[in-house]
């Protein structure tokens, strides 16, 4: 193990980095320690560049790790993250993070890359009865969502904030929870995304009177 920005870290091989969708990739590499589905991990290209977060998508039993990322257009990391060939080398730290605290019956909401640390849940078999909630602009940005209909069913809810009305919910994540019948209070709650997405969902759960106790959150800051 080395030593970057006081993050420990060692050098594994991309074994591969497929694009997904317009500006999306799914990264794997090989797992070597075991984690809790829900944490995420560090990783960098060079020492010249501060190390960024990721949450693993993969399942526990996986012997892969798999990211799921979106290049950022101005990114100063994710646009030489999206280059990578199979062989080449990554710093990835061990994984970390206290997002792993699942209830029975969760309900997952995420927007974008978010739905990654509930893919992990799900994967390693530890979501049972969950119902995903997903936001994205454009149906291509509905990542696994061959698995997630498979599995889940009418509990697999799109949110397409771009599209025609047709196959999935029009508007926002949050659009659809202000006016979601099925909105149990009893449930536990689980956000992922951006700061703006968790804070607004957040705030829509509490004034319908789920109990903050029951919102649980991790920011892709
Ligand atoms: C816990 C966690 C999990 C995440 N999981 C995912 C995921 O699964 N998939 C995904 O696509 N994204 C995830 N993100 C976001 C990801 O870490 C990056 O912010 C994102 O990929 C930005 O890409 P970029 O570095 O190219 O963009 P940039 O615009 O270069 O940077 C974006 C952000 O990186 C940080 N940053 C930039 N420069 C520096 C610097 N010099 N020093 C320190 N920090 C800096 C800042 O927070 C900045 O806002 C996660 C973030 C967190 C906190």
């Amino acid at each position: 193990m080395r030593t970057w920005n006081e993050i420990s870290y060692e050098i594994q091989r991309v074994i591969s980095n497929t694009p997904i969708a317009p500006g999306a990739y799914i990264l794997k590499f090989k797992k070597n320690s075991t984690f809790i589905a829900g944490q995420a991990l560090a990783l960098g290209i060079s020492e010249d560049i501060e190390p960024r977060y990721y949450s693993i998508a993969s399942g526990e039993n996986d012997d892969e790790i798999s990211i799921l990322y979106t290049e950022k257009p101005d990114g100063k990391f994710t646009r030489i993250l999206s280059l990578l060939k199979p062989g080449d080398n990554l710093m990835v730290s061990k994984p970390f993070g206290k997002f792993t605290q699942l209830s029975p019956f969760p309900v997952f909401i995420a927007a974008g890359t978010g739905i990654a640390p509930f893919m992990s849940m799900l994967l390693s078999g530890k979501a049972k009865g969950a119902v995903v909630i997903h936001g994205a602009s454009y149906p291509d940005y509905f990542y696994y969502s061959e698995i997630l209909l498979n599995t889940l069913g009418e509990n697999y809810i799109r949110c397409c904030s771009r599209c025609q009305p047709g196959s999935f919910y029009v508007g926002r994540v949050t659009d659809y929870i202000k006016q979601w019948s099925g909105l149990n209070i009893n449930r536990p709650y689980y956000l992922c995304g951006s700061t703006e997405m968790v804070v607004e969902t957040r705030d829509i759960l509490i004034s319908r009177g789920v109990p903050i106790s029951s919102i649980n959150s991790e920011i892709y800051f």
